[in-house]
């Protein structure tokens, strides 16, 4: 991972091509000891897979995009779960025809340059619990 940090825990990231989004982020805030913060970026990918909860049946439906897209916008953030890493990532991608998709991320294979911020916020306590009435892992803070 080739990347440059501030003192105050801010980092640029720069993914290697053909790297899985989600899990190369996981690895870093592992590496990093990387409790809780935020990510956002920008990427050029050939496939992604993004989820969708349906609030009425409390089931995801999956889909799979396999094409060449800009990732117009990354945006999530960073909390722990079952000690480890648990993102919570959505992103905007645009087509060929500049039409965007997107939804909740679950993988994206980078397919040229990947570029990333995060911010380690340094709070501890910050994790997930699931909610029965939604059907998500909310944020627990301790
Ligand atoms: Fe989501």
């Amino acid at each position: 991972m080739n990347y440059k940090a501030t003192k105050d825990g801010r980092y640029l990231l720069s993914l290697p091509n053909h790297c899985e989004i989600s899990t190369a982020l996981s690895e870093f805030c592992e590496e990093h000891g990387i409790l809780s913060g935020i990510v956002g970026g920008i990427a050029a990918i050939n496939g992604a897979t993004f989820r969708f909860l349906d609030p009425a049946t409390k089931q995801y439906v999956d889909k799979t995009f396999a094409e060449q897209m800009e990732v117009t916008c990354l945006t999530g953030n960073i909390s722990r779960k079952d000690g480890k890493p648990y993102l919570h990532i959505h992103v905007t991608a645009s087509r060929r025809d500049y039409s965007c998709i997107g939804g909740h991320l679950l993988t994206a294979n980078v397919n040229g340059a990947c570029e990333l911020f995060v911010e380690d916020y340094g709070l501890e306590g910050v994790g997930r619990r699931f909610d029965t009435e939604t059907g998500l892992n909310l944020y627990d803070f301790k």
